[in-house]
């Protein structure tokens, strides 16, 4: 079975399990006076992680959502007003914030262009007339399937929101993608926002954790609202060894993510019923199949009976999604079994 549901599913390396064994390990949820918890390998990777993004902290927490919901009720009050897309992961995936149990938050929504990034006039425009307390993006675009924000996107929206005097926060689960994509490095993207999360348990390929990245007293600040979600960890070096692990090897290899979904991507080129994107920006590949006439579901069982493993997008898409642990001769025949679907899709 070529699994290609997510990212998540990268597997630690032996090298990394074995940073793991000789890692320096303390109580990270008892802090100092300076507000740094007691494992001294947890701080080393936060350190990192402040210095790869180019902000002055970092936290480290167990899940991407954690990250963001932290964030997000760090900045926030019940009742505040948060602009983001409807498409992002903070409101397709998480929901805790903008749920009446939890956070409360009331989400105002912006467009992403045909290119898969925020409408920086049309947010000028919202801007006019709310008073959000926060601008959430997100970078790449999971639900756009891998997009990212251009530098100049980004600049934009860095100018609006000092205009309207709020933060602006970056879901940057695959920040590191978008470095790769743009060129760029994770330190330039992240000079345009306050706070960033990135995930080092998907193409990175450590298996658990995020950092939350941004200014002192914010971090200070997160860090609080970390301890009553519940966020605090103990011995958590074992997880900071194989994240430092990935953000210094792991980074490179994103490329080749990127070239294999490519590679499926123009293998593609010319189906029937089956739609793909006209451009692949990273490694995430989101076919469209609302013209197939069968549901998601049957459409992911079927692929699943020819031996490839999808994830649902939307009620009309499915998602490919290619990592460290996918070869070039699993994404052509990936691409092949969607060719040979696709073949039976348009006959009947
Ligand atoms: C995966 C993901 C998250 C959340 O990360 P978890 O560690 O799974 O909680 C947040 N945002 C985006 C865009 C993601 O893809």
């Amino acid at each position: 079975m070529i699994d290609l549901r997510s990212d998540t599913l990268t597997q630690p390396s032996r090298e990394m399990l074995l940073r793991i064994l000789d890692a320096p390990l303390g109580d990270s949820g008892r802090l100092d006076e300076n507000g740094r918890g007691g494992d001294p390998t947890v701080n080393k990777l936060e350190d990192l992680a402040a210095e790869l993004t180019g902000k002055e902290r970092a936290i480290l927490l167990p899940s991407g959502t954690m990250g963001n919901h932290v964030a997000m009720l760090t900045y926030c009050r019940p009742g505040d007003v948060v602009l983001m897309d409807s498409l992002q992961h903070i409101y397709r995936t998480e929901k805790a914030t903008c749920d009446p149990r939890f956070g409360q938050i009331r989400p105002i929504f912006y467009h992403l262009t045909p290119d898969g990034y925020p409408d920086t006039r049309e947010i000028a425009g919202i801007l006019e007339k709310e008073s959000p307390k926060l601008i959430c993006i997100e970078n790449t675009h999971n639900g756009a399937g891998g997009t990212y924000i251009p530098l100049p996107v980004l600049a934009e929206l860095r100018r609006l929101a000092d205009q309207a005097g709020i933060p602006l926060h970056m879901d940057g689960a695959r920040l590191f993608n978008a470095a790769v994509a743009t060129e760029s490095c994770a330190k330039e993207i992240c000079s345009y926002v306050d706070s960033v999360m990135f995930c080092i348990s998907k193409g990175l390929g450590a298996p658990i954790g995020s950092l939350l990245c941004g200014g002192t007293d914010f971090i200070l600040e997160a860090s609080g609202t970390r301890k009553l979600l519940g966020g605090n960890m103990r011995q958590a070096g074992i997880i900071a060894a194989a994240g430092q692990y990935a953000l210094k090897h792991n980074i490179p290899s994103l490329a080749e993510d990127h070239r294999r979904a490519k590679l499926a991507w123009q293998a593609l080129a010319g189906m029937k019923t089956i739609r793909v994107p006209e451009k692949i920006q990273t490694n995430i590949l989101i076919l469209d199949i609302a013209q197939a006439g069968i549901s998601v579901e049957e459409f992911i069982q079927r692929a699943k009976n020819m031996g490839i493993w999808l994830s649902r997008s939307t009620d009309t898409h499915a998602r490919m999604v290619f990592y460290r642990d996918i070869t070039d001769e699993q994404a052509f025949q990936a691409a092949e079994i969607i060719n040979q679907l696709d073949r039976e899709l348009s006959v009947c």
